[in-house]
C-alpha cells in the first residue's frame, strides 16, 4: 500500500463505474459530473468504464457480478459504486441477490481494509443526536478488517445450537495494521486498537501482532488499546480524542455505524475498501434507498466524498481530493443540502451544480 498506480505520472486512470440500483445511478451521475469537471480543470484523464452490478446486473445477465465487471475491475485502478439492492429482488434465491455482487467483489479483489472517515462539520452539528460541544474537531478514521473474523469463519446451526467461528491469522492482522499505520502517518500518528482482549483469544493475537508491527516498522506511530465496550462509550462521549481506530470485522461493523450518528445523516458518509495493491472499491455507506429513488432527492455528498477518497487512496491525486472536499465543505457552509437534512432542501442535481460551480471557481493557476 505504498506505491501509486504506474500511470500516476501521466495522470491517466481507469475507473470502473458501477451505478447499481435505486438511488445508486443518481448519485453515480453526480460523481461523473464532478470527475468530468476535474478532468477539465485539473488535467486528469479518467477513463470511466461503466459496468453492471447488483439487481441491474441480475436483470440484464442473471448474475449479480457478471464476468465482464470482474474483467473490467482487473484492468482498472479503482471502482466507484452507487448502491445495490431493492424490493424488486428481495424474493430472489440466495445466489441471485443483489448484495451478493458486493460481497463477491470484496472477496474477489481481496478488499481487506475498509476505511470509514468520520468527520463532523460545524454547519452540520445540529443534525446529529449528539450534543454539539462533543462534535467539535471530530476527525477520526475507522480502519475495519473486512475479509476475516466471524463473518467468514466456519458456520453451522441446528435447532439446538449454532456456531460462528472467529478466526484470524497473523498475516491478516499484519497487513491491516500496516495499512492503518500508513494512514496514521498521514494524520496525527495515533492508533487505538479496539478489541476484547480480556476475553477473546483472537483479540490477544491482534494485540500481540499489531503491537509488534507498530514497534518494529512504524516507530513514529503511537498505538494504544481499548476494549470494544469502552470504545462504544467513548465514541459518543469524547469522539474528538480518536485519530485512527483499528479493529476487526464485527467490532468495526458495529462501531462504524454507531460513529456515523456523529455526522447526522447516512447521506454524508463515504467509504473505501482497499487491497494491498492500491485497488479500491469506493462507495457511499448508504444503500439504494428505494423509498426516494427516482425523485431527485438523493443526497450526493456521501458519493462525492467517496470520489475524494478514491482520488487520494487509489489514484494518488491528493490535491484534487483536498479541493473536492473543500468545495463540499463550502457548500455545507452555504446551507446547500438535500431534503434529508432540511425540509426546503435542494435536489440532487442542484447540489451537484453547486459543488461543480465551486470547483470551477478553484481552478489551479
Ligand atoms: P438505505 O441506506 O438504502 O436507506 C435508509 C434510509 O436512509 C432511507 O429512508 C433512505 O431514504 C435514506 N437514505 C439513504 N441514503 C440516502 C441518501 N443518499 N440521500 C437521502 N436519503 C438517504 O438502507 P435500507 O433502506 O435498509 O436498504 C435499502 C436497500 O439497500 C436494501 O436492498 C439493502 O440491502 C440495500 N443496501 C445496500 C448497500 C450497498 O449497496 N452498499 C448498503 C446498505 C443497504
Amino acid at each position: 500500500m505504498t506505491t501509486y498506480p504506474k500511470n500516476a505520472e501521466t495522470r491517466t486512470f481507469r475507473v470502473v463505474g458501477l451505478p447499481g440500483d435505486g438511488i445508486g445511478p443518481e448519485v453515480y451521475a453526480s460523481a461523473c459530473r464532478v470527475l468530468s469537471l476535474l478532468e477539465k480543470t485539473h488535467g486528469l484523464a479518467i477513463q470511466l468504464d461503466e459496468q453492471l452490478i447488483g439487481g441491474a446486473a441480475i436483470d440484464a445477465t442473471g448474475d449479480p457480478l457478471p464476468q465482464a465487471t470482474i474483467d473490467a475491475c482487473e484492468r482498472s485502478d479503482a471502482a466507484l459504486l452507487g448502491a445495490v439492492g431493492g424490493p424488486k429482488w428481495d424474493g430472489n434465491p440466495a445466489d441471485k441477490r443483489p448484495e451478493l455482487g458486493l460481497l463477491r467483489i470484496r472477496a474477489r479483489f481481496n478488499l481487506f481494509c475498509n476505511l470509514r472517515p468520520i468527520v463532523t462539520h460545524p454547519a452540520l452539528h445540529s443534525f446529529s443526536p449528539i450534543r454539539p460541544e462533543r462534535l467539535e474537531n471530530v476527525d477520526l478514521m475507522i480502519v475495519r478488517e473486512l475479509t476475516g473474523g466471524s463473518y467468514f469463519g466456519k458456520k453451522w446451526r441446528n435447532d439446538e445450537e449454532a456456531e460462528d467461528v472467529c478466526r484470524y491469522t497473523r498475516e491478516e492482522v499484519e497487513r491491516v495494521t500496516r495499512a492503518a499505520a500508513l494512514i496514521a502517518q498521514q494524520r496525527d500518528r495515533r492508533i487505538t486498537l479496539v478489541d476484547k482482549a480480556n476475553v477473546l483469544e483472537t483479540s490477544r493475537l491482534w494485540r500481540a501482532v499489531a503491537s509488534r508491527v507498530i514497534e518494529e516498522e512504524f516507530p513514529d506511530v503511537q498505538m494504544d488499546n481499548m476494549y470494544v465496550d469502552a470504545a462504544a462509550m467513548h465514541l459518543l462521549t469524547r469522539p474528538a480524542d480518536f485519530d485512527v481506530m483499528l479493529t476487526e470485522n464485527l467490532f468495526g461493523d458495529i462501531l462504524s455505524d454507531e460513529a456515523s450518528m456523529l455526522c447526522g445523516s447516512l447521506g454524508l458518509l463515504p467509504s473505501a475498501s482497499l487491497n494491498g495493491d492500491q485497488f479500491g472499491l469506493y462507495e457511499p455507506v448508504h444503500g439504494s434507498a428505494p423509498d426516494i429513488a427516482g425523485q431527485g432527492k438523493a443526497n450526493p455528498y456521501a458519493m462525492l466524498l467517496s470520489v475524494a477518497m478514491m482520488l487520494r487512496h487509489s489514484l494518488g491525486c491528493n490535491e484534487e481530493a483536498d479541493t473536492l472536499e473543500q468545495a463540499i465543505h463550502h457548500c455545507w457552509n452555504e446551507g446547500i443540502l438535500t431534503t434529508d437534512l432540511r425540509a426546503d432542501g435542494f435536489t440532487t442535481s442542484k447540489v451537484t451544480d453547486a459543488v461543480c460551480n465551486r470547483l470551477a471557481d478553484t481552478v489551479p493557476a
